[in-house]
């Protein structure tokens, strides 16, 4: 008998309103809304919880301050320092702010915290529960799990950067997919303290690519991300990253990698019963491959979509549409517009960030911070005439 009609044979049971799929930032964030707005919701997770996720943890204070939850447990460093270098011979801008520009989270910590409030609110919450199948009928959507299956009106996808759940439900895989490494360090206080005051962005520490130095609570994290779907061998640019860094000897442990999706699915985002979020829907900056704040803010949207429809069938998916393109989706253009400045023309780059680095600095800075976006960044005409006037 053909998985499809196993699914369907396993009978109708409850039909939940809302099934959320994978238990991260993202598919928290749309159950937690959803529950709050009376909807009924089940979030399933593969793993046991609190999960592991591979990530940096850097939780840019736009991010931070939009958590309805309060963070401080997860929060393992706090910099109000931005540093960022360009180029082999580097050309180093430093961006400072009296509040956090970014939060260092511990990402298990973070999640479970989320999904907490989630239950809190309402939401009924399966861990080890991995979705393996999906069947969308006429009005409502059948998902496979271990031991039976759950019916849902509506699906919120959440699976992440490896989820499977999109091709289930029709869709080509668009997104663009780029490999990310790294490690944990343990150093001396003396030799930490070096490390210690910024987060650190080193554009030029691999080609078209770029490597990051995060202080945690008693340890440094070091990650290089490429944004060359394949781009060779990860693993040597992250050593030599870390000899650049004088930290070649340092014992590293810890060493971990995970795809990052830097560009959306280039077809819909909702299609039929299915609404994409977070990773799954391919959200992360193309610029600086943060992906928390846009997986939150587009869970939220999908929720909001459903609530405000009432879970209409002819008006979630266009009302999802709009919200995202004015949210997310223009801001995430104008990234890749930046995107391809950085890491397809470097000589144009470094000659620009020679001229106004610190501009480009101050511009990220504030748009972590949530009081700019990439749009007013280029609206502004004076930004221009910043960035084309040759300094004093
Ligand atoms: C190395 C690395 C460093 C990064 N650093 C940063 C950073 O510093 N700051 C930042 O903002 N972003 C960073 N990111 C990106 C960030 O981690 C993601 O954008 C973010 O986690 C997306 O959240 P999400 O909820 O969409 O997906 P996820 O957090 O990946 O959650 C998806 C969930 O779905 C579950 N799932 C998958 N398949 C199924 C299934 N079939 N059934 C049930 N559950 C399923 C998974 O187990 C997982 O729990 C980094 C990513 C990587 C790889």
């Amino acid at each position: 008998m053909s998985r499809k009609k196993r699914i369907r044979a396993s009978g109708p049971g409850r039909c939940w309103d809302v099934a959320v799929v994978g238990a991260g930032p993202a598919g928290a964030a749309a159950a937690e809304r959803l529950a709050r707005g009376g909807a009924q919701v089940v979030l399933l997770e593969r793993y046991a919880l609190p999960r592991r996720k591979v990530c940096g943890g850097g939780l840019v204070a736009r991010a931070a301050a939009a958590m309805t939850v309060d963070i401080r447990p997860a929060v393992e460093w706090i910099c109000r320092r931005v540093e960022m270098t360009m180029g082999p011979r580097p050309l180093r801008f430093m961006a400072e702010r009296e509040d956090a520009v970014i939060v260092m989270v511990e990402r298990a910590c973070l999640d479970h915290l989320l999904v907490e409030e989630a239950r809190r609110r309402g939401a009924e919450v399966r861990p080890c529960c991995p979705v393996t199948g999906m069947r969308i009928d006429d009005g409502s959507v059948a998902l496979k799990i271990p031991g039976g299956f759950v019916r849902a009106r509506w699906v919120v996808c959440a699976d992440g950067a490896g989820g499977r759940l999109a091709r289930m439900a029709g869709w080509a895989d668009t997104r663009r997919l780029v490999p990310a490494l790294e490690c944990s360090l343990h150093l001396p206080p003396w030799r930490f303290r070096r490390f210690s005051r910024a987060a650190g962005f080193d554009f030029g520490a691999l080609p078209r690519g770029y490597g990051w130095r995060f202080p945690k609570a008693g340890r440094l994290d070091i990650g290089v991300v490429s944004m060359q779907p394949r781009s060779g061998n990860l693993k040597h640019f992250l050593w030599r990253y870390l000899k650049r860094l004088g930290l070649a000897d340092a014992p590293v442990c810890d060493l971990r990698a995970a795809p990052i999706p830097v560009a959306m699915h280039t077809g819909e985002l909702a299609s039929g019963r299915v609404l994409l979020v977070g990773d799954a829907a391919g959200l992360a900056d193309p610029l600086t491959a943060e992906g928390i704040s846009h997986a939150v803010r587009s869970g939220r949207l999908a929720a909001d979509a459903l609530l405000e429809t009432g879970l209409d069938a002819g008006r979630v998916v266009p009302l999802y549409h709009r919200r995202m393109q004015n949210a997310i989706l223009g801001e995430l253009g104008l990234a890749r517009f930046f995107a391809r400045l950085v890491f397809g023309h470097p000589r144009a780059a470094e000659r620009l960030f020679r001229l106004r680095g610190q501009h480009f600095v101050e511009g990220v800075t504030d748009i972590a911070c949530g009081r700019s976006t990439y749009r007013s960044l280029l609206q502004n005409p004076l930004n221009y005439l910043r960035l084309l006037r040759p300094l004093p």
